[in-house]
C-alpha cells in the first residue's frame, strides 16, 4: 500500500517519527496490541539506516569481499584447477545489490500495512507534546496528528568535518556515499578508527582498492578490547592496508569525482580517487521542535532518556541512534518493541525495558570480531584484582592449507570474576567469529561461570570449541 502522502488530520494511540530498525518495530508491535497507530518517514524509502545505508548493504559487501578471500584460498592452498585470480565487477554488481534493497523496502512496507500502522511519507516536527506536523514530499499541504505518545526514533547520520576545520572535506563522502559508488575506486583512503572504518577499509582493500587508513592514535578499535585492537591493526597492515597512525587530515584538494590530493599533518600527500570519512555519527534531531518543547538533549545532540525510554518531557520517548546508546539495529528494535509492550500490551509488560549491558556486537573486520560484555580495562576498574584473564591464541583448521602468510590470526579472550569465575567479557577475533558470538552472548546474558563454558561438551574440530576448552 503507497504511503498517505495526502492532509489527513488524525488522532492516533501511538505516533513513531522515523521508519527505521526502532520506529518500524515499535509501531508494529503498538499496532499488534490493536491501537490505532501512524508511523512518519521522510526518506521515499523505508528500513532507515540499517536496510538502505548500514548493515545490509555492507554486510552484502563483506560477502563479496570474503568471496575474493575464498578464491585466492581455493586456487592457493586448497589445489582448485583453473580458479582465476578474483576480479570483482563492482559496477554489474551494485544495481543487483540495489534491487534487493528495494525489494527489502517493499517487504518493509507490506508489514506496515499488514499490522495496519498508517504510514505517513513526509517531515515530522512536533509541535506540541501530543502534536506532530507532517510536511508531505513535494511541498504538499502540511498536516497535523495527534497522540498521548510519541516516540522519536529519527536514527542518525554520518559526522564529516566543517570545511572551516578541514578545507576540502566535504570533496570526500562518507559511509552512505559508500553505498552510492557506482564503480570500485582503484585508491582509497578511509579516516577513521571505528566499526565503519575498519569493515569499510577492509572491504575496498579485499577487493583489490589500494587502502589508506588515517587514524588519530596507534590502533584501530580503541573502545575494544586491547586483545582485538592489538590482533586486527598488525593484521590489516600485514595484509596491505596502509594505516597512518597518529595522523589527520589537513586539508583535501582536488575536484569532487575525480582525483584527490589528501594533506596530511605529517607532511605527506595522498592521491586517492575517494576519501571516506569514518568519524562516528550524529542524532537526527534538528528540526524536530525537540528543543522548543524542552526534550533535553545531551552536548552531543542525543536525545537524553531514562531506562524506559522516556525523555524530559511526558509523553515522548526516544529509541535507536537517535537516543546515542549502542548504536545498533538489534538495539533498536528491542528498545522499540519493549517500550511499546510497556505503552500498551498485557499487565505483565508494565514495567517492560531493554537492558543495555551484555549487549553483544559484531565488527565485519578481515578476519570478523565478536564482543560481549566488559573489556579487561573495564573490568579491571570494576573488579581489581579479581579480575581473571583466559586467553588463546591460534590459527584456525581452514588454514592449515594456506600458506604461512596468508594465515589469518585467531585469538579468544575470556574475562572472569571472582573466586566463582564469573564470566563478564568474551572478546574474540578469527574466522567465523561473527556467527560464533550469538551463543555466547547468550550464555554471558544468563550470567555463566567458566566452569559452566568448562562443562559444555566442545564441538570438534571448531573455532569455538577453544572457548570451552580454555586453561
Ligand atoms: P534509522 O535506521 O537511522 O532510522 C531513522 C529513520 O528516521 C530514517 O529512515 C530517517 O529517514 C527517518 N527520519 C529522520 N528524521 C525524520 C523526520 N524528522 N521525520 C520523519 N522521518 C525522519 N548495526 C548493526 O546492528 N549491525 C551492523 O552490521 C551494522 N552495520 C552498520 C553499517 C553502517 C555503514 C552504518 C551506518 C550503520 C550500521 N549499523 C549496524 C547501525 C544500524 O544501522 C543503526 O543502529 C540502526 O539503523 C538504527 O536504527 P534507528 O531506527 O534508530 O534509526
Ligand atoms: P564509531 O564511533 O564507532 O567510530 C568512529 C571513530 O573515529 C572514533 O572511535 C574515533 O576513534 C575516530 N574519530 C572520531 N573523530 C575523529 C576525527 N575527527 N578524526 C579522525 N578520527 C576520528 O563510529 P562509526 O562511524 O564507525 O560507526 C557509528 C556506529 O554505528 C558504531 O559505533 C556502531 O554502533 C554502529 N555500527 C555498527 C556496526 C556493526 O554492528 N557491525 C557496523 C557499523 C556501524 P579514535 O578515538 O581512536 O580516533
Amino acid at each position: 500500500m503507497a504511503p498517505i502522502d495526502k492532509p489527513t488530520e488524525q488522532t492516533y494511540d501511538y505516533i513513531c517519527i522515523g521508519g527505521g530498525s526502532g520506529g518500524v518495530a515499535s509501531s508494529r508491535r503498538a499496532a499488534s496490541y490493536g491501537k490505532k497507530v501512524a508511523l512518519i518517514e521522510v526518506s521515499p524509502h523505508l528500513g532507515g539506516t540499517c536496510v538502505n545505508v548500514g548493515c545490509v548493504p555492507k554486510k552484502i559487501m563483506w560477502h563479496a569481499a570474503d568471496l575474493a578471500d575464498r578464491l585466492r584460498h581455493a586456487a592457493g592452498g586448497y589445489h582448485f584447477e583453473n580458479v582465476p585470480p578474483p576480479s570483482f565487477n563492482w559496477a554489474s554488481f551494485k544495481p543487483q545489490r540495489d534491487a534487493y534493497i528495494r525489494r527489502l523496502n517493499g517487504i518493509y512496507e507490506n508489514n506496515l500495512d499488514r499490522e495496519h500502522v498508517d504510514y505517513h511519507a513526509g517531515f515530522a516536527r512536533l509541535t506540541s507534546p501530543t502534536t506532530v506536523e507532517v510536511s508531505p514530499p513535494n511541498n504538499g499541504p502540511k498536516y497535523t496528528l495527534h497522540a498521548d505518545n510519541i516516540c522519536v526514533a529519527t536514527g542518525g547520520r554520518p559526522t564529516i568535518p566543517a570545511e572551516d576545520v578541514i578545507p576540502g572535506a566535504s570533496l570526500g563522502i562518507d559511509s552512505d556515499g559508500f553505498f552510492d559508488l557506482e564503480e570500485q575506486p582503484k585508491r582509497v583512503a578511509v579516516v577513521g578508527a571505528g566499526y565503519i572504518a575498519v569493515e569499510l577499509a577492509g572491504v575496498l582493500h579485499t577487493l583489490g582498492s589500494e587502502t589508506h587508513v588515517i587514524i588519530r592514535y596507534d590502533k584501530v578499535l580503541r573502545t575494544f578490547d586491547p586483545a582485538l585492537q592489538d590482533t586486527l591493526t598488525p593484521w590489516m597492515e600485514h595484509t596491505g592496508i596502509s594505516i597512518h597512525k597518529r595522523t589527520n587530515v589537513v586539508k583535501v584538494t582536488g575536484q569532487k569525482g575525480g582525483v584527490l590530493t589528501v594533506h596530511l599533518d605529517s607532511g605527506k600527500t595522498l592521491e586517492v580517487d575517494c576519501l571516506l570519512w569514518a568519524i562516528g555519527r550524529h542524532a537526527n534531531t534538528e528540526g524536530l521542535g525537540l528543543e522548543e518543547l524542552g526534550v533535553e538533549l545531551d552536548k552531543r545532540g542525543d536525545v537524553v532518556v531514562d531506562e524506559y525510554q522516556n525523555s524530559s518531557v511526558k509523553g515522548i520517548t526516544a529509541i535507536g541512534d537517535v537516543q546515542g546508546k549502542a548504536l545498533l539495529t538489534p538495539v533498536a528494535i528491542a528498545a522499540g518493541r519493549r517500550l511499546s509492550n510497556r505503552l500498551f500490551g498485557p499487565e505483565k509488560f508494565k514495567n517492560d525495558k531493554l537492558d543495555y549491558t551484555n549487549i553483544p556486537t559484531v565488527v565485519f573486520s578481515h578476519p570478523t570480531i565478536g564482543t560481549v560484555g566488559l573489556t579487561e580495562p573495564e573490568a579491571r576498574a570494576e573488579y581489581g584484582d579479581a579480575v581473571k584473564i583466559y586467553k588463546s591464541s591460534f590459527r584456525s583448521l581452514y588454514f592449515s592449507q594456506i600458506e604461512e602468510s596468508h594465515k589469518e590470526p585467531t585469538v579468544y579472550k575470556l574475562i572472569v570474576v571472582g573466586e566463582e569465575e564469573k564470566v563478564v567479557g568474551v572478546h574474540i577475533i578469527g574466522q567465523g567469529s561473527d556467527e560464533v558470538m550469538q551463543g555466547f552472548g547468550v550464555a554471558v546474558k544468563m550470567g555463566a561461570r567458566k566452569k559452566d563454558l568448562d562443562d559444555t561438551v566442545a564441538i570438534h574440530p571448531t573455532s569455538a570449541e577453544e572457548l570451552v576448552t580454555l586453561r
